[in-house]
């Protein structure tokens, strides 16, 4: 059986605390027979104010990046255990951002997907390849290199998603055609049954980069896409309900 779906937002390094408007609206915009799973990945500082807003709805409220231990002298981060205190579901781990801003590794990355599970979230790991890497014909190189060192060993469908998100599709307008997208998300499908066996087939597979309402049916639809990481169109009930809608 194919994964329930998944559309998460990441706010990314937007949003205050008015913008819970946005989770008030949308909740009122999603139907109670909704097919996919939805999540919203707000800036630390909205977490609480967030999860209020989305309580009694089908919403689910997750952190963008969390530390790789559980508490101690790091001024400025927040660790996996007080995201899953505040009564969030989910963290994003290794996104793109991070890896460039904060040089983020491999390493690093699967230590935090670690710490994320440890702590009783759902680990969102991201992985995808720059312009150049793909000009230069090594996406699947990179993207199965980042999935093989970002992804536990103990990993589990209930506890990882894989999230592939093309840098050079994030923020741009430009997404891959539906045969790259099907190539990718079926390699990296390949790739975790090789190491999970049959729980391979089970896991979530999300799409990521410049989903928008307009494409997000067809992105949908491709083999092996189990749900969407929507950054830009997250942050408006509208376009963010009109991304679920692909699925309803
Ligand atoms: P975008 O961002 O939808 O604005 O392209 C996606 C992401 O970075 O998660």
């Amino acid at each position: 059986m194919a994964p329930r779906p998944l559309v998460a937002g990441n706010w990314k390094m937007n949003g205050l605390r008015a913008d819970a408007a946005e989770v008030r609206a949308l909740a009122t915009l999603l139907t109670d027979d909704l097919a996919c799973d939805v999540l919203i990945c707000p800036p630390a500082t909205l977490l609480t104010t967030i999860l209020d807003a989305a309580k009694g709805s089908a919403i689910a409220v997750g952190g963008q990046d969390c530390h790789a231990k559980v508490s101690g002298a790091h001024t400025g981060d927040i660790s996996a255990a007080m995201i899953k205190d505040l009564g969030c579901s989910h963290v994003i781990v290794g996104h793109s951002e991070r890896r460039t801003d904060h040089g983020e590794s491999d390493a690093l990355v699967r230590t935090k997907a670690e710490a994320a599970v440890a702590a009783g979230l759902v680990a969102i790991v991201c992985v995808g390849e720059t312009e150049a890497e793909r000009d230069g014909g090594k996406t699947l190189d990179v993207v199965g290199r980042q999935v093989l060192g970002s992804v536990p060993d103990a990993a589990t469908p209930a506890t990882v998603i894989v999230a592939y998100e093309p840098v050079w599709a994030i923020g741009t307008g430009r997404t891959p055609t539906e045969a790259e997208v099907a190539e990718v998300h079926g390699f990296i499908r390949a790739e975790l049954s090789q190491r999970f066996a049959a729980a391979g087939a089970e896991f979530r597979l999300l799409y990521g980069g410049s989903v928008k309402p307009s494409n997000a049916k067809s992105l949908m639809a491709v083999a092996n896409v189990d749900g969407a990481l929507v950054g830009g169109a997250s942050l408006k009930a509208v376009d963010f309900s009109g991304i679920i809608n692909a699925y309803n």
